[in-house]
């Protein structure tokens, strides 16, 4: 069971199998590995105590960055990520700490979850994906009505608890025109936009 992995020179966590989306671009759909795991697909979902094990197994003190993300929506675990993030606070608070979500947090929960992030997440980098909500819902596939402005609702409150908040595109996934759309709409919440390359 693979919790743990690498990409580049950061540690990623990989909590859960579980989202609320179902993307037909979706890189689970292509492969079922990234970075030197070669299999992210969970038989079952680990305990605090296994994630915990697996994050001090790689010296978290040598890595540039811990990340939530996986193969799966890490806030549909959200205790259990918040508790690691704060175990790995505590130990090794020299790690930056990036949670890699569809922002579909306070809709799984039911809540504003974004106060309970505040000092344990560093970086939230949230998929925009598209520019408006006709086209989101057509490719992503929310199970959650009104899911676009779930997550633009969570990047606004988000940028209130965590130092930065990133959205993000794939370049080549949407008309190049939108990514000003984008750009705009992100900076609007008071986010930034990162362009990322198709491979
Ligand atoms: S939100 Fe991410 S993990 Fe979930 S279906 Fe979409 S691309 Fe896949």
């Amino acid at each position: 069971m693979t919790i743990t992995y690498h990409v580049g020179d950061g540690l990623y966590v990989n909590l859960t199998n579980r989202c609320s989306n179902h993307c037909d671009f979706c890189e689970r759909d292509k492969m079922d590995g990234v970075g030197d795991a070669s299999s992210l697909w969970l038989p079952r979902e680990p305990s605090a105590a296994e994630i915990w094990d697996s994050v001090s197994a790689h010296d978290p003190a040598a890595q540039s960055e811990l990340v939530f993300c996986g193969f799966g929506e890490p806030t549909e675990r959200l205790d259990i990520l918040l508790e690691t993030a704060a175990h790995v606070r505590r130990v090794f608070p020299q790690v930056p700490i990036r949670l890699n979500t569809n922002g579909m947090g306070n809709l799984i929960a039911g809540t504003d979850v974004t106060p309970r992030l505040a000092g344990l997440i560093d970086v939230v980098s949230i998929s925009l994906n598209y520019a408006r909500a006709s086209d989101y819902e057509a490719h992503c596939l929310p199970d959650y009505p009104d899911a676009f402005a779930g997550m633009l609702d969570f990047t606004r409150r988000a940028v209130g608890q965590v130092p930065r908040v990133v959205m993000s595109v794939v370049r080549g996934t949407l008309p190049e025109e939108d990514i000003d759309v984008c750009r705009a709409l992100a900076e609007s919440l008071g986010a930034s936009l990162r362009v990322r390359a198709y491979h």
